[in-house]
Parts: C-alpha cells; sequence; structure tokens
C-alpha cells in the first residue's frame, strides 16, 4: 500500500487546537509528520502491513505542549541543590543547609532554590550572617522561587567580590549597607553572576541536561523555547542536538546581560545563522526591562503601595533600551523582554513599537514575558503590534503571591495576571512555566489558569476555559516560537508531536486537572516517553495489520 502511514493512533479523544476541526477520533504519521486527523475510518484507510498502530483506549490525545519560556540550561547547572521550594521558614533553612553540608562534604557550593520572601522573613530579607550561622567554611548561595534575588553568605560574598575583580566591574547588583558599604549578601540578579562563578560552571554537567530534557519528556513536552541561553552554554545543547539525542525540540533565545557590547551582536548573529534543524534552532534574544514586584525592582506607573516613595526601576535608560531593541529588530531577531510591571510592560511595547516605525519591519513577532501588571490602555496593543504576551499561570498562584500583593496593593492585585482580557482581545496568548522558578509540568500551568479564585475563593474574572488554556500551552506558545505553521496543533503536514494523557481534563473538575498524567508522549511520530508497563496504559501493537 502506496500511502500506508508508519503509526496510527485509534480509538482516541483528539483534540487538535485547530480552531476549524478542533476534535477527531484518530490521526496517522508518516515520515515525522501528520498524514491523516479525523473520523477513525479516514484514518484506518492507512493502515498498512507495516503501520504501527496505538490503540489510546478512549483517552485524551493532545498537541505536544509548547513551554514557551523555560531555563532548561539554568536548572541543570542546580545539580543536588536544597530545595526550598515548600518555603520554609529561615530556621528550617538554615537546618536543611546545615544538612545538606555535613552530607555532601566534597561539594564546593552549596546552592538552595525557592525560597519565598515572605516566608523566609516576615520583613525584609536575612543577611549573609544568618547564613554563616548555618555554614561559614564553604560558599552558601539560595536563590528566591523567582530565580532573582540571591541570599549568599559570607564566604559566598567574598568569592563575588574576587569574581567581579577579575572581570573589572560589578555584575548581579551586589546590595551594599548604605552606612557602611559593606555587602548585605543580596544580590537582586544573582543569575547575572552565577555564570561568572568557576564553582557554578563546574557543576553542569551534560547528565544533568539529559536528566532534564528526560523530564520534560515525561511531562508532555515536545519543544521548549530555552528563553536565556548565554553564548557559551550553547556548545550543550550542540552536542545533543549533533548526536540525535534530543527528544524536546529545543528554540534558543541568547541571553543579553546589561553591560553587553554591541560588538557581541555579531556572535549573536553568526550563532542565529548557523544551518539549525527544527530539532535545535537559535531565533531570538532575550533581554530584561525591570526586575520583579516582590523586590520593589519591577517598573510600576505609579508608586508601590509598600514603599509609596519608589516606582520601582528600569535596568536601562529607557533610551538605551529602545536603541538596542531598535538594533536588534534591525538584525532580524525576535526580541523577548522581561517586563512585570506595568511601566515595564508599556517601555517595551512603546520600544517595540519604534523600531517597527524605524526599521519599517513587521512579522518579528516581538514578546514580553510576564507582563504580570498591565494596564488596561496597554491590552489592545498586543494585538495592534503583533506583540506576544508569554504568561507563567503558576505564578499568579496566591500560595506564591503575598509579597506581590503586599507590593501593589488590593487594585493593582484585582487587575493582576489578565489571561481572560489578553486572549478576549485577540493576543495570542503562550502560557509557560518559568522552569525551574515553577513546576514544569504544563497540567500544574492549565489548573492554575482554570482554576483561578479572586482570593475570595470566587472563580477569578481571569479564569480560562481549559480548551483556552490548553490552546496556549500549544497553539499560542507555537506562535510565539515562530513555529505556528509546524507544530502547536494536530493539522496535516504538522510535526506528529502529541501526548496520551490518563484522564480527560475537559470532563474534569476544575482543581483536579492536575492529577492527569501524560502516558505518552511522541515527537515527530517517535515515542519518546511512554509510562511504564501499567495495565491501564494505552497498549501498543507492533506492525499490525
Ligand atoms: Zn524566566
Amino acid at each position: 500500500m502506496p500511502n500506508a502511514a508508519a503509526l496510527v493512533v485509534t480509538n482516541a479523544r483528539v483534540y487538535t487546537a485547530d480552531p476549524m476541526r478542533p476534535w477527531a477520533e484518530a490521526l496517522a504519521c508518516t515520515g515525522g509528520r501528520i498524514a491523516r486527523v479525523g473520523r477513525a475510518k479516514a484514518v484506518e484507510g492507512l493502515i498498512g502491513r507495516d503501520t504501527e498502530t496505538m490503540d489510546a483506549g478512549g483517552r485524551l490525545v493532545l498537541p505536544g505542549f509548547i513551554d514557551a519560556h523555560v531555563h532548561l540550561i539554568w536548572g541543570y547547572e542546580l545539580g543536588s541543590w536544597i530545595d526550598l521550594t515548600d518555603r520554609p521558614s529561615l530556621r528550617e533553612t538554615q537546618r536543611r543547609i546545615a544538612a545538606h553540608a555535613a552530607n555532601h562534604p566534597g561539594e564546593e557550593i552549596l546552592i538552595g532554590h525557592g525560597f519565598d520572601y515572605a516566608s523566609l522573613q516576615p520583613s525584609g530579607l536575612p543577611g549573609k550572617a544568618d547564613l554563616d550561622a548555618a555554614v561559614s567554611d564553604r560558599p552558601v548561595l539560595l536563590s528566591a522561587w523567582d530565580g532573582h534575588t540571591g541570599l549568599g553568605n559570607t564566604k559566598f560574598v567574598e568569592r563575588a567580590l574576587e569574581t567581579m575583580a577579575s572581570l573589572g566591574r560589578e555584575v548581579g547588583q551586589m546590595q551594599r549597607d548604605p552606612r557602611s558599604g559593606e555587602p548585605t549578601g543580596v544580590f537582586h540578579e544573582a543569575f547575572d553572576l552565577t555564570p561568572h562563578l568557576p564553582e557554578v560552571r563546574r557543576r553542569r554537567s551534560l547528565d544533568g541536561l539529559r536528566r532534564t530534557i528526560g523530564t520534560a519528556s515525561r511531562l508532555g513536552i515536545t519543544t521548549a523555547f530555552d528563553v536565556q541561553v548565554n553564548l557559551a552554554d550553547l556548545p550543550a545543547y550542540e552536542a545533543f542536538w549533533k548526536a540525535g539525542e534530543l527528544t524536546v525540540r529545543i528554540r534558543a533565545a541568547l541571553y543579553h546581560p546589561p553591560d553587553t557590547p554591541r560588538s557581541e551582536y555579531t556572535a549573536f548573529v553568526q550563532a542565529r545563522d548557523r544551518p539549525w534543524d527544527d530539532w535545535l534552532r537559535v531565533a531570538a534574544v532575550k533581554l530584561y526591562i525591570d526586575g520583579v514586584q516582590e523586590t520593589g525592582t519591577a517598573a510600576l506607573l505609579e508608586p508601590y503601595t509598600n514603599n509609596p516613595a519608589s516606582r520601582g526601576s528600569t535596568q536601562y535608560p529607557v533610551d538605551t533600551y529602545t536603541s538596542i531593541v531598535e538594533e536588534l529588530d534591525r538584525l532580524g531577531f525576535q526580541m523577548c523582554t522581561h517586563a512585570c510591571g506595568d511601566r515595564g510592560v508599556r517601555i517595551a511595547l512603546d520600544a517595540y513599537e519604534q523600531a517597527g516605525r524605524v526599521n519599517g519591519t513587521s512579522g518579528r513577532r516581538h514578546r514580553i514575558e510576564h507582563c504580570e501588571n498591565l494596564s488596561g490602555e496597554d491590552i489592545p496593543r498586543f494585538v495592534c503590534l503583533d506583540v506576544v504576551p508569554c504568561m507563567m499561570p503558576r505564578h499568579s498562584s496566591p500560595d506564591l503571591t503575598t509579597r506581590w500583593r503586599e507590593a501593589v496593593g488590593t487594585d493593582r492585585t484585582a487587575r493582576g495576571f489578565p489571561w481572560r482580557g489578553l486572549a478576549d482581545s485577540g493576543a495570542h496568548l503562550a502560557f509557560a512555566s518559568d522552569w525551574p522558578v515553577a513546576d514544569l509540568n504544563p497540567l500544574v500551568g492549565v489548573q492554575e489558569a482554570v482554576g483561578r479564585t479572586d482570593g475570595e475563593g470566587g472563580p477569578s474574572p481571569h479564569r480560562l476555559s481549559v480548551r483556552d488554556a490548553i490552546d496556549a500551552y500549544t497553539r499560542g506558545a507555537a506562535y510565539a516560537c515562530q513555529a505556528e505553521t509546524s507544530r502547536g496543533a494536530l493539522v496535516e503536514g504538522f510535526y506528529a508531536d502529541f501526548v496520551v494523557l490518563t484522564h480527560d481534563i475537559f470532563e474534569r473538575p476544575v482543581d483536579q486537572v492536575r492529577e492527569a498524567r501524560v502516558v505518552t508522549t511522541a515527537v515527530g511520530g517517535r515515542v519518546v516517553y511512554q509510562e511504564s508497563a501499567k495495565s491501564d496504559g494505552p497498549s501498543r501493537i507492533e506492525k499490525e495489520g
């Protein structure tokens, strides 16, 4: 049979994310792409002698999840880290650091990740002496759950100062006591510092990246947009790409730290223009216009509620940022700007508009990462300027936003994370995890989006339907990755990237979505993850027919 498919998935409830034909019963894959999707009868005609068939057991099949903003490279340096994601107090944190040190005598730097500002200390942040009390003979660095703020002990501060002396400049926004000038141990943007520390770089390993990619496949992620890749990190991905070992399609945005000289743009262009393929591609540049509301570093239009003297800050003067955007837009890069505050978001929109005017460009599809707080006036501009809001539903959760809410007060909290308004405006809303900042599991994000409450237990007006949330994690995220003509939906000719779930999340109560699991992940028609043989898994019959 000349048209026989390589793989046919039958007995499925397929949500295609294609608005023209959202539902189907079966799909066929050939040459890594979808050959047919539709009624069982239409697809079964493609089963030939050598066709592999997969009986989905009536289960839900979705397009593979696309994580539009994740830090696979950053996360893999964590290695054996001290888990603080359950928001321990300072005392408990100290206990864990000491216990980890005792159990890992050979570790040259101890790294903890995930602390929550309010849980660690109800007001302000602890200092280096508080960490010295746990461990003083080795450097200790704790990073906040959002990945921005770092807390170091005295040994860590010493290593940071040595590193900065050798670089000839300060990195990581080290905080100093205003009276004594002494470093406090707080670094507002610790990730600008850590890649320069040899002991952090030595922790990185290809094994760590392999584990991380394996976890992403297990969670049904078929494309990951690694939003902050240093040029020096690219060889790690390249090694997997060359060996044909990637099970997740990677798109990378190159990181542009605030002090990046223009002369480096040549290297950015060279990295982008190499002969990549759809397993690994460099497409964008990421930079920050502001920080986070929790520490008062997000740029706001109106003063902070808990600090009326401040509207936050920007990482560049606005003119400097705008001219960087203009230049990178001229060079053909998609821009990803981190902006959490409403002023930060407006500055980014203005700069994108200006770049389009100056360069006469369109179709760059620039993005704003996070968009946690934005003015209602700016919502329609996303559609007008074709700018993608890339948002992380998990970051809105009441259990993570105590300090966030204190910072901006009731009204701005009620307006925060306006997914519904953006989706209704026609914007291409893209969802993401921001792992290791939040859980990598896309179903955790979907759960937050569909089950969001208004703070008093009622449904939030920003809540999405299950379908809209899945669309943001598939079709919308594909658009954000400039890949909507090859993935993000189960459409003939698209890559056969799909997942099979244990439960039909369209039928689940909104608070039980995350209990569903991925049983099968396929990329390019090849199964890259299969839940180990349990009686309730989908059966795969080799070479039937
Ligand atoms: Zn991020």
